[in-house]
């Protein structure tokens, strides 16, 4: 590879979960601590980062049709930018990318990628470097202080799954679950709030797996540690994602009832309703086990909003499997949810079963649950109306004067008034669509 000279300008892509924008973010923090700019527009960059998603679909195929584009358009421009491959795709396929895209200089995995900078440098000395190790701690030990955060922002507290479903890339691309000590996360808590911060959604692919030490040095989990965060003073709301079923305790229920700051909303997917399917998938709850676990969390906070993650067509699934999944989803009247075609995810177990769905019945199925989904969305919106609520406010409207928030149970809130982005306000919700409410400013600025 040549020389190049160092990057001035860059653009970090993010692909995927909340994870990898959380990951994207830091990576741009590291980049602008090093003196990089970020650039207006892709063909601007100097460097720029793909920060790649495995978890469905053709990824990779995905990854090398944009290094493709992205050199072209730098040729277009006159320039050769760096390119750097992170996030899982860079994790399962790293060795390959070097070899077949030779415009790549970086690949670089989900844990490793604090090492940027030293990549860049070995880059701009027509050097090729791979970095795919997994020293999770030490990468957040050595990222940069946040010195700006949006009205709501991302922290991962957990890293990594231990649960091996039997469809799922996670635990081979982020490694075996690892928790953030404790202190480390009351010091970013404090920190994302002098910076701006009013509400933190804290992340992990098993968020409620995370266990811990509190000041006292007594064994927390996430419920212990929802406690102290509330504590911070200037944070005014704390949200959680993605638990799994196994991972939901007696303390976590009733955090939901004791603790104000916790928002009434709950991730927790199911994937699907037929007890033979979950145990194919290696899910260890079953259709029955989840319902009940979710009257618990109900009992403790009536007006909880629910979300999910469903997957259709997962290898031998029947119609009458299917319609099961159809009747939890009848049962719940989830608020919102996520539901996808089942892809094989090259090295797991179900990509090699037998009976894999083929594409038209996968179409179909996903359409008719979706309905569904759309269905009690909007109905959870209708029933919304009329309510007060506080809404933080996050950006602009299309419209002057017009704002867009989030409402206790996540949903996007529009309306009109005197306040600006951070802010919470007091607004009554006045109309409903699938998607959003309309609502009317009752108080201004609360905090
Ligand atoms: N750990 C969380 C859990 O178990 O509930 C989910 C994290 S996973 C990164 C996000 C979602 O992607 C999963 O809940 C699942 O619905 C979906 N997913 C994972 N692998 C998939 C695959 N091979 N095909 C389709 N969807 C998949
Ligand atoms: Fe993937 Fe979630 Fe299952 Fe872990 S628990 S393997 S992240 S779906």
């Amino acid at each position: 590879m040549q020389k190049s000279d160092p990057p001035k300008t860059y653009r970090v892509k993010s692909f995927g979960c909340q994870m990898n924008v959380y990951d994207g973010d830091r990576m741009g923090e590291l980049l602008a601590e090093r003196g990089i700019a970020p650039a207006a527009e892709d063909e601007d960059a100097d460097l720029v980062v793909l920060n790649t998603c495995h978890i469905r679909e053709k990824a990779a195929e995905k990854v090398y049709s944009d290094i493709g584009r992205i050199s072209k358009a730098g040729r277009a421009a006159g320039k050769k930018p760096l390119i750097a491959v992170a996030g899982c795709v860079a994790q399962a396929e790293g060795e390959e990318i070097m070899a077949r895209a030779p415009d790549v200089s970086m690949v670089v995995g989900p844990q490793a990628y604090h090492r940027l900078p030293q990549m860049i440098d070995d880059a701009v000395s027509g050097r090729r470097a791979t970095d795919t190790d997994m020293p999770a701690i030490a990468k957040f030990a050595a990222l940069p202080r946040r010195r700006k955060s949006p009205p709501s922002a991302f922290l991962t507290i957990q890293e990594g799954c231990d649960k091996f479903c039997t469809y799922c890339v996670v635990p081979y691309t982020r490694g075996a679950e690892i928790s953030r000590p404790f202190s480390d996360l009351v010091d970013e808590a404090y920190r994302l709030v002098d910076a701006g911060a009013k509400e933190i959604s804290l992340l992990g692919q098993n968020v409620s797996a995370w266990t811990g030490e509190d000041a006292a040095g007594h064994a927390i989990g996430m419920a212990g540690l929802i406690r102290a965060l509330a504590d911070v003073p200037g944070l005014a709301r704390i949200r959680y994602t993605t638990s799994h079923p196994a991972d939901m305790d007696d303390a976590l229920i009733a955090a939901h009832g004791e603790i104000d700051k916790l928002m009434p909303f709950l991730h927790l997917p199911v994937q699907s309703g037929s007890d033979r399917v979950l145990k194919a998938m290696n899910r260890s709850h079953t259709a029955d086990s989840y319902l009940k676990l979710l009257e618990r969390f109900r009992a403790a906070r009536p007006d909880l909003a629910l979300s999910g993650d469903f997957i259709v067509g997962f290898p031998g699934e029947s119609d009458a499997e299917f319609e099961d999944t159809l009747a939890i989803v009848d049962v719940v009247g989830y608020a919102q949810a996520f539901s996808f075609k089942y892809s094989p995810r090259p090295g797991t177990p179900a990509a090699a079963m037998d009976n894999q769905i083929a594409a038209d019945i996968m179409d179909e199925r996903l359409q008719r649950l979706q309905a569904s989904l759309n269905r009690d969305q909007h109905a959870f919106n209708q029933a919304s109306v009329g309510k007060v609520c506080e809404v933080l406010v996050e950006r602009k409207g299309k419209h002057p004067g017009q704002w867009l928030g989030k409402s206790p149970w996540l949903q996007s809130v529009w309306f009109e008034g005197d306040c600006q982005i951070g802010d919470l306000v007091e607004a009554q919700l006045l109309q409903a669509g699938p998607n959003s409410l309309e609502g009317a400013i009752k108080q201004p600025a609360i905090a």
